[in-house]
């Protein structure tokens, strides 16, 4: 059974900060959802307080299992681990309903006969008059039900007075209520609507701040005076921005990938990610990077910017080369053995990842191109790059390649140093530069032009690979 928080009542929660991430399971985790669970998973973490993950589920036509699984999968990823939950709404009709009871015996809903027509024919009205449509409370005072028709209920809102949000970000929002008309908390079918299972759930889950996007803004005056009608305390509400693409648009699928999932498989780190998602509506000061326990302590919602954001695919390459560069090897290897695992390759094969991450970080910006680039390291190839082997694969440097075949043969231990040493003295026997041994050598060893230096190559690659490896190439220019 899901775990929940001491009802308001208690007074319990005033000891915790409790924040929730509600997505709706309709799609993968995007990056807006993520940078909303970010904060409040950071909110939470930053006062030792509890982070909720709420799927909010009861739109059944369009939430499904692969969405959930893809939500799940993406926080997973993130490692925005959650204290309490997956909470699943679908499994709390039950609750919903006898809220949705109460309301109506306690006088602050009603159930509404209206058809469609009567409907259709006020907001016709409204609309010739140049007023706003809206629902004019009509059935507040029906008493009889309409044989035939499934009443929906709606919430009685307040005639009179305002509601004022403080909101953390937005400042002071005030709504007139005459400007509100009675939202409908029930369908015909009996199952609640959006507004009133998150006010239900933020009650009981007694969540004490509301970090969303500001797409919600709208609700928050609906949603209050269904909490005041239920007697519940308020939560701090902290509406955060939109992401915007280059173009000024809101950000979508044209402006690139917007799933989370789909940076895991370009090859970005998750911590390249959350820097970048942090950033990406909040600062610090000029400060760019921030590691996950920096992001904890320095994280505050009133430093939350006021308008949108512009997503710079750049600016996350850039911060996920830093996080190559300077990341833990062990770390970054476990992320780069997934992308080598993606190519078909066994990293038991070959060299341990770690020094493959070590020898390869510099000139790599993404964990795919990291991986790409060390296949030779796991697997033979089939052919030469055509311009290398053209280039460095000639009668000129047969020579030094069977110098080079004999002398690593003999090497004593193979390791850096000692690599490093032998090419060079390759070099001087035959009196050439060192590029006019360790180029066809490295072509020799990797099929191509491009890997990292020639002695951290040898040492990753091993002896017998070597070996072989040049006597294969001995052999292609033999023939
Ligand atoms: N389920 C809503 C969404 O995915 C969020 C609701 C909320 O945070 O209050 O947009």
């Amino acid at each position: 059974m899901p775990r929940f928080a001491a009802p308001a009542a208690t007074g319990f929660h005033l000891m915790t900060i409790r924040t929730r991430f509600a997505p709706s399971p309709t799609g993968y985790l995007h990056v807006g959802g993520a940078r909303t669970a970010l904060f409040c998973w950071l909110y939470a973490r930053k006062h030792g307080g509890t982070f909720i993950l709420r799927i909010e589920d009861t739109d059944l036509e369009r939430s499904t299992a692969e969405s959930v699984d893809a939500i799940l999968q993406g926080m997973t990823w993130l490692g925005l681990e959650y204290d309490e939950g997956p909470f699943y709404q679908t499994h709390r009709f039950d609750r919903y309903k006898a809220v949705i009871q109460q309301l109506i015996d306690q006088g602050h809903a009603y159930h509404c006969y209206c058809s469609k027509e009567e409907l259709d024919a006020l907001r016709q009205e409204q609309m010739d008059n140049k007023e706003k449509p809206r629902y004019d409370g009509r059935c507040r005072h029906r008493s009889e039900p309409r044989a035939g028709v499934a009443p929906v209920v709606r919430f009685r809102n307040p005639d009179e007075g305002e509601v004022v949000i403080d909101d953390i970000v937005r400042g002071r929002v005030v709504i007139k209520n005459s400007e509100l008309d009675d939202l409908i908390i029930a369908r015909s079918d009996g199952s609640p609507t959006y507004n009133l299972t998150v006010v239900v759930d933020d009650m009981d889950m007694a969540v004490d701040i509301v970090i969303r996007g500001d797409d919600h803004l709208n609700n928050t005056p609906r949603q209050i005076n269904i909490l005041n009608a239920l007697g519940a305390a308020l939560p701090r509400y902290a509406h955060v921005p939109m992401i915007l693409g280059s173009d000024g648009a809101r950000l979508s699928k044209r402006h690139g990938a917007v799933s989370v999932m789909q940076y895991r498989d370009d090859g970005y780190l998750p911590e390249a990610l959350l820097n970048y998602l942090v950033r990406l509506g909040w600062s610090h000061g000029d400060q760019e990077i921030f590691s996950i326990d920096e992001m904890i302590a320095l994280f505050d919602v009133d430093h939350i910017n006021h308008s949108a954001s512009t997503f710079n695919p750049e600016k996350l390459l850039w911060l996920n080369h830093h996080y190559l560069m300077h990341g833990d090897p062990v770390h970054v290897a476990h992320h780069l053995r997934y992308h080598l695992g993606q190519l078909g390759i066994d990293p038991s094969t070959g060299p341990d990842p770690v020094g493959v991450v070590q020898a390869q970080r510099e000139r790599c910006k993404t964990l795919v191109e990291m991986a790409k680039a060390s296949v030779f390291f796991y697997q033979d190839f089939d052919g030469y790059d055509e311009k290398a082997a053209k280039k460095n694969l000639t009668a000129d440097s047969a020579p030094a390649l069977a110098l080079l075949r004999d002398q690593l043969a003999a090497l004593a231990v193979w390791e850096k140093t000692a690599l490093h040493e032998c090419v060079n003295a390759v070099a001087e026997q035959l009196a050439i530069k060192l590029g006019g041994v360790a180029q066809p050598l490295r072509v020799a060893v990797s099929g191509g032009s491009v890997s990292p230096p020639i002695d951290a190559t040898l040492a990753l690659l091993g002896r017998e690979k070597t070996l072989q490896r040049l006597q294969q190439a001995l052999d292609y220019m033999a023939s």
